[in-house]
């Protein structure tokens, strides 16, 4: 099975004239048309609403595109908020989902009067040390049931081990202490399991935060506005994976919600959902050229791109779907391993792939990309962050980040010391 790019080799030709490989690219129309099929799965929910995981794509272009889709932003940090603020996505347009939180970050976040969700119980007094012109009417509060989180028979993560979130007792009491100081509506939150490809993640998640909300209710009663089932739902990176029913999922959390919270009366609970992957992954290549091939004990394809560009590879062993643009329907009838330029030997795209054959001067294109791609870059080895360009509605291209220069990566030194050519 093969997985077909959203560019051609003449429009990524086009691109690179003007941009130099590599570069990370984003299909406009692709993330528009998701982003709508997500808002109608939900739509059965008056309140639902969509705040993009910003870690997951941090470009102010892609957030202005989604806000103008009805989404608004999830932040964990007081740069995501600067960055969101730029956009215009602000108040309670914005969830903040921090942990380990400075108290700046805290402060941009109650200035902003943006929806704070609390990853445990003793932030109830640092909100309170910071709020000094009263608290939120609302604030959320991040769930963690310890044990093991399944579906079926199938371990899905294990929240015991994880740092985030409170316990329900916790939250209780979290909830009573903030009612005293004034609040008057709490969301819920919880991310149990990444990237799933199952339709059941949701619904299960759902269902179990839904029962929560009740008992909570009824431990406090507190008025539970909102339920944030937060990100996690995957995409199909290898071919053969299944993809997504979101329509599917939508209506399996919609079923949990008819039998838990209706008839507890609780049915004006918004549903939030904070995804990243699923909304950019798909919509975002990274375009590379070949450099080098080399032939030893493995055939070794060498791009100009590296882990610094894409680190998924390198850091989980994670697979990306790779094409020779020009050869798409050529047969794969070679292997290699295809490697980035890091002193590193785990700087590989691809192991032990079957590919057609490659030449030096060939443009590949590593597909799903556009998610935890770009934002996990950093400098090792010196190698600069790529530029990002958009492929808009129209066919045209936008360069919406320009590549990093050797200047941007030494303007952190003291420059009257030392002098750094060019
Ligand atoms: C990373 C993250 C997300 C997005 O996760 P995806 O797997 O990209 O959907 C959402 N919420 C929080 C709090 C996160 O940390």
């Amino acid at each position: 099975m093969k997985k077909k790019p959203f560019i051609t080799l003449e429009q990524a030709r086009q691109i690179s004239a003007q941009i130099p490989t590599p570069f990370h690219v984003y299909d406009e129309a692709g993330i528009r048309a998701n982003a709508r099929e997500l808002k109608e799965a939900f739509s059965w929910n008056k309140g639902y609403r969509e705040y993009f995981a910003v870690k997951a794509t941090p470009n102010p272009y892609i957030l202005k595109i989604l806000k103008e889709e009805g989404c608004g932003c999830d932040c964990a940090s007081y740069t995501e908020l600067l960055m969101s603020e730029a956009v215009g996505i602000t108040g309670h347009d914005v969830m903040f989902s921090s942990n380990v939180t400075p108290e700046l970050d805290m402060r941009k976040a109650y200035d902003m009067g943006v929806y704070i969700n609390l990853d445990d119980a003793t932030y109830v007094e640092f909100l309170e040390q910071i709020a000094d012109r009263g608290m939120p009417e609302t604030v959320c509060l991040r769930y963690n049931p310890g044990g093991s989180f399944c579906l079926g028979n199938t371990i899905m993560d294990m929240p015991r081990d994880a740092k985030y979130g409170m316990t329900e007792d916790q939250m209780a009491g979290a909830i009573n202490r903030l009612q005293q100081l004034g609040v008057k509506h709490f969301g819920i939150h919880a991310f149990l399991a990444s990237n799933t490809t199952t339709n059941e993640y949701y619904p299960e998640l759902a269902s179990q935060l839904f029962h929560l909300a009740v008992r909570l209710h009824n431990a406090t009663g507190a008025h539970i506005s909102f339920i944030n089932l937060s990100g996690g739902i995957g995409v199909d990176y290898r071919p053969e994976q299944p993809r997504c029913d979101i329509r599917v999922i939508g209506e399996g959390v919609r079923t949990r919600y008819e039998q838990i919270l209706t008839p507890a009366g609780m049915d004006d609970i918004a549903i939030f959902t904070e995804l990243g992957r699923y909304m950019l992954a798909p919509y975002g290549h990274l375009v590379s050229t070949v450099l080098h091939q080399k032939h030893i004990y493995r055939e070794y394809v060498g791009l100009d791109a590296c882990a610094a560009n894409l680190m998924r590879p390198a850091m989980y062993g994670a697979y990306h779907y790779i094409t020779v643009l020009g050869k798409e329907d050529a047969i794969l009838d070679h292997v290699y391993d295809v490697t980035g330029g890091l002193c590193e030997n785990n700087d590989k795209f691809a192991v032990q792939r079957s590919l057609p054959q490659i030449d030096v001067g060939d443009i590949v294109v590593i597909h799903d990309t556009g998610a935890h791609g770009f934002s996990m870059g950093y400098n090792y080895n010196g190698k600069l962050r790529s530029a990002e360009v958009l492929l808009k509605e129209d066919g045209s291209f936008q360069l919406i980040r320009r590549a990093e220069t050797p200047k941007d990566y030494f303007a952190t030194f003291d420059c009257t010391e030392f002098t750094f050519g060019e």
